[in-house]
């Protein structure tokens, strides 16, 4: 497999989740590819104040704004997240105009480890969906995408939607009680191990032009559900195939 030359990976905590430890995203970064330059860089926002980027067009990112769509509302109430959800390709567009062109080369992979809510298109059912991941320059991985965009277990959904309809709020605590640990929460302390794959993602859709395997319990699977999310991430494990690209990374053996 040819794969593209990356030198440096740069990380941007935008994320003020204080469950996500983005210095250990970036110490796996430079364990698994020792041969790229791994930074970790505060908000993309800090970067643009403190004037290390230019910034990005006010009006791009307002566009980039998708309207008719309601936030979910565990998300919106977080602090630091904005009640909205981006067109997800609109908002790296608007990004990238801040990429200093010294670093906007295909050498380099931006990736920001976002406080928005991201969404694209779907073409098959004509609706915009939430999404946990946006492969392109910048890239995006939204970490309160990673608690919404995967579905929550069936069950859980259609009773919690009842129980809501009904205002039911006990009978709410007792089925969160009963699923605890089934899905990814705001704030979960498995926040990190999950990011991981998704940064991974956005790595090998660089490297390779492919982000995602059909192989349910490698890193790189693109879950629906959240439960199959967790299964491909805390397993910590890349099918061979990917192990292998990521062995002809290594020094030495390009
Ligand atoms: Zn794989």
């Amino acid at each position: 497999m040819q794969l593209l030359e990356l030198k440096a990976i740069y990380l941007y905590r935008s994320s003020a989740s204080a469950a996500l430890d983005a210095e250990a995203l970036r110490a796996y970064l430079a364990e698994l590819l020792p041969a790229v330059a791994t930074h970790l860089r505060g908000s993309y926002e800090t970067i643009v104040a403190r004037g290390l980027c230019p910034a990005p067009d006010s009006a791009m990112l307002a566009a980039a704004v998708i309207q008719g769509i309601a936030p979910p509302p565990d998300a919106v109430r977080l602090a630091g997240v904005e009640p909205v959800v981006y067109d997800a390709f609109a908002l790296s567009a608007a990004m990238a105009e801040a990429l200093r062109p010294a670093e906007a080369g295909l050498d380099c992979l931006h990736i920001d480890l976002s406080h928005r809510l991201i969404a694209t298109w779907d073409e098959s059912d004509s609706r915009c969906h939430l999404r946990t991941l946006l492969c392109s320059q910048p890239s995006i991985v939204s970490i309160p995408g990673l608690v919404e965009a995967p579905a929550r277990p069936r069950k859980y959904a259609i009773m919690r939607l009842q129980f809501e309809a009904l205002r039911m709020p006990d009978a709410i605590a007792e089925l969160d009680e009963k699923f605890a640990g089934s899905f990814l929460t705001h704030g979960d302390d498995r926040l990190t191990e999950v990011a991981k794959g998704y940064i991974m993602q956005a790595v090998f859709y660089r490297l390779t032009g492919e982000a995602f395997c059909e192989d349910p319990s490698c890193r790189l699977h693109d879950a629906h559900w959240q439960e199959d999310m967790l299964a491909a991430q805390l397993g910590d494990r890349y099918c061979e195939r990917h192990a292998a690209v990521l062995e002809a990374c290594r020094p030495g053996k390009a």
